[in-house]
């Protein structure tokens, strides 16, 4: 991301709701109404951030980061990588005052089953996945087209050279020079790696394809 950055591929700014405060010590969280422990970001400055972000660029796509929404994946990447502006609007504390949410959020996303302090390290993890399918962020385009999760398959095991080490040897097909027979090789190889790993993700492709 830093080399997007550097190529101009890629900005990255950052809004402090803690500079739209209205309340003489700028305080950003607040207690829950009705009660609950710990304390929530309140509604008032997030609110005026998002307004004005909103006002600046009416194009502007709102994601919020939370455990609450569907999981993100790849697919999610590769569509949010045709936005212009996306806006992470990252929580604290127990998270957000709900009204926000419902004002704002395009999309919530959950980056899996467990509960982070914030929401900044979900946000890197999105950008970094959404960055990469942005055109120009990899060095080899290729890359992205044999990736896992293409087709709904783990990519295949890879190999370096030496073809045997420590008396582990790699398929000998992929040393023969026959590219049909090595993408046949990599894409049963891939079939069984998905079905091992992620049978999840196998029943789905298979029931995909049988329809
Ligand atoms: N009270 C919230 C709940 O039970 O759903 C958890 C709040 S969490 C401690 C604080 C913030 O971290 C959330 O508002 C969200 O922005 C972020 N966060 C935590 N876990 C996350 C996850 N799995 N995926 C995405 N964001 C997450």
């Amino acid at each position: 991301m830093k080399r997007a950055i550097e190529k101009n591929l890629i900005s990255i700014n950052f809004y402090n709701p803690r500079d739209f405060t209205t309340n003489k010590h700028n305080k950003v969280d607040d207690y829950q109404a009705g009660g609950g422990a710990g304390l929530l970001l309140n509604a008032q400055p997030l609110l005026d951030t998002l307004k004005k972000i909103k006002n600046k660029n009416k194009n502007i796509y709102f994601i919020f980061p939370a455990p609450a929404g569907k999981t993100f994946i790849q697919a999610d990447a590769k569509r949010l990588a045709n936005k212009e502006h996306i806006v992470f609007v990252n929580g604290r504390y127990e998270g957000i005052d709900e009204r926000v949410v419902e004002t704002y959020a395009d999309e919530v996303f959950s980056i899996g089953d467990y509960i982070l302090t914030g929401g900044e390290l979900a946000s890197c993890v999105m950008s970094d996945a959404i960055s990469r399918n942005i055109d120009g962020v990899l060095g080899n385009k290729e890359s992205l087209s044999e990736e896992s999760f293409e087709n709904m398959l783990i990519e295949a095991p890879s190999f370096t050279k030496p073809a045997i080490y420590e008396n582990r040897s790699i398929p000998s097909e992929f040393l023969k020079g026959n590219h049909a027979k090595i993408i046949n090789l990599k894409n049963e190889m891939a079939k069984l790696k998905t079905k091992y790993f992620r049978p999840d993700l196998y029943l789905h492709a298979k029931c995909k394809k049988e329809k």
